[in-house]
């Protein structure tokens, strides 16, 4: 049967790949491929940077007052609200996420662009005070230029309208280059923005391996910033390329998330956190609490507990309703999952679940990954240290506050953190010793338009969502006013 094929949206157009490449994506559940991308290269990404550009220099956008720049990213999130079913049983498709988690994440979407759409025409400069009384000066808050949104495979949507909302509510224009792995839910929205009444060029996808587009997008001279999420290593390689350019970047990355569970708190509760944070998704999420640290004293009776919820979820077709846990995204990464399984086992970590593919033969067709933990596990151990992006569950042992925040500060990431108390006391100290961008207490996985997101560390630079977060898409000008006549001593400093 003939894939499905999607195209490209580059100034305004449904486009190919210049050299007609295309490129397929699989379905994780049952391995096959079921649609075909364009397979871009140097040539299409240059064609992308250059339709921003043109956007974002002259017509109709940069002539857009603020107001109605808001007013068409609250049309656009009425669009998506329209679509999301369609959205994401899309993303379904391609990551093999659960039908449930995407439709949450893409039905909550729209608030992105309400509440940036509501801060466009809040951007505010502000009139100096002087020490020089024949100057007046003032501040504006301009927008950086054309950015190119780098996003990874796990949320491919909400991950990019993190970047879109602020950048587009700031008069930015953007190319989005999705993970090749889920790129058609992408390029379905990108559909949506023509509808809401965008100028053509303002944004622009690219399709295609990071590695033959990514260069071109990333060291062009037209663009002016990085939004990149993804891992460690390809934020690093981003990261050096952009600033051999002087580029503004933000990174998301990585993560190796403690969540601590004290003594004090509800067990059950406590128990039903430490699945939410390492199996909902997969574990593929960047905030996975993939290290739960528990105080010895409760040890055995938690281990038990995790274990035994861990031990009923269920793995199926991730668009049935029943199914708690789907496949991994790509056949790549489910080996990469077993291999660290296999890495745990053999530096002495106790497997207490799971530790392989699944027997079901309904399963056998995709990338599964049973839930698996490990007991006993020390943090200087590799699957206490590198990040899994899998099903995969370290329990380490504490025995103090202290032992607890060096344990949990030991690691090269911080991108969040869990604490499971009773204390309020606890709670406010250790939530203020803890190295991480985002800390929960007595709940895990929460993240809203509202609050500020990212990563200390290794885990990144910058803050997604929030009010701050348009401050990544703009840079400040500051214009003087001479009062007077004249021009005194042109030699020296005014
Ligand atoms: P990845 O780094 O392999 O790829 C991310 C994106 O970068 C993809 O679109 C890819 O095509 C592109 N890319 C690869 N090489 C490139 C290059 N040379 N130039 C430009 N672009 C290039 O990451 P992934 O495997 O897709 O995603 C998993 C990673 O993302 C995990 O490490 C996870 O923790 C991280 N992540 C972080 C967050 C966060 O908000 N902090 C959220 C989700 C995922």
């Amino acid at each position: 049967m003939a894939l499905e094929q999607f195209r490209n949206i580059v100034a305004g157009r449904k486009v190919e790949a210049k050299d007609g490449g295309w490129f397929p994506t699989a379905n994780p559940f049952d391995g096959k491929d079921w649609a075909e991308l364009p397979r871009c290269g140097p040539a299409d990404a240059e064609a992308a940077v250059e339709a921003a550009h043109a956007a974002f220099i002259a017509g109709d956008w940069p002539a857009l007052t603020a107001t109605k720049r808001g007013k068409l990213l609250r049309k656009l999130a009425e669009l998506i609200e329209r679509d999301a079913e369609k959205l994401a049983a899309l993303e379904v498709r391609d990551n093999g996420k659960l039908y449930a988690e995407m439709l949450g994440q893409v039905r909550y979407i729209p608030e992105w662009f309400h509440y940036f759409g509501g801060l466009a025409d809040k951007i505010e400069g502000g009139v100096l005070p002087t020490d020089k009384p024949q100057m007046f000066s003032y501040t504006k808050r301009e927008p950086l230029g054309v950015v190119v949104a780098i996003t990874p495979w796990n949320s491919p949507l909400m991950l990019l309208c993190w970047k879109l909302a602020p950048a587009l509510a700031a008069g930015c224009t953007i190319v989005i280059k999705p993970s090749e792995f889920t790129s058609a839910s992408t390029l379905a929205f990108a559909e949506l923005f023509a509808e809401a009444g965008f100028p053509a060029g303002v944004v622009n996808t690219i399709t295609g391996f990071g590695g033959e587009v990514g260069p071109t997008l990333v060291e062009h001279p037209k663009v002016a910033k990085i939004a990149f999420t993804g891992g460690d290593a390809t934020g690093a390689h981003i990261y050096q390329q952009a600033a051999r350019h002087i580029k503004h970047v933000t990174l998301e990355l990585g993560g190796k998330s403690p969540n601590i569970i004290f003594e004090d708190a509800n067990l059950e509760d406590a128990a039903r956190g430490a699945i939410s944070g390492i199996f909902a998704a997969s574990g593929q999420t960047c905030i996975a609490g993939s290290r739960v640290l528990v105080q010895r004293s409760v040890y055995d009776e938690v281990v038990e507990k995790i274990v035994a919820i861990a031990r009923t979820a269920k793995l199926g077709d991730p668009m049935d309703e029943a199914t708690q846990v789907g496949p991994i995204t790509t056949t790549q990464q489910r080996d990469k999952v077993l291999s660290y399984i296999d890495v745990a086992n053999a530096d002495g970590a106790r497997c207490v679940l799971g530790g392989k593919r699944p027997d079901d033969a309904s399963l056998a067709d995709g990338w599964f990954v049973e839930p698996t933990i490990f007991a006993d596990v020390s943090n200087d151990m590799r699957i206490a240290q590198e990040e899994v992006f899998g099903p995969v569950l370290s329990i380490i042992p504490f025995e103090s506050d202290e032992d607890a925040i060096r344990i949990a500060n030991d690691t090269i990431y911080g991108l969040a953190a869990g604490v499971w108390t009773s204390s309020i006391a606890r709670a406010i100290t250790m939530s203020d010793r803890l190295r991480a961008g985002t800390v929960w207490v007595n709940t895990y996985r929460a993240v809203s338009f509202m609050a500020p997101f990212g990563g200390y560390k290794k885990s990144g630079i910058g803050r997604e969502s929030g009010q701050h977060a348009i401050d990544e898409y703009l840079q400040t000008k500051c214009v003087w006013i001479n009062l007077a006549d004249g021009v005194p001593n042109p030699f020296v400093l005014r």
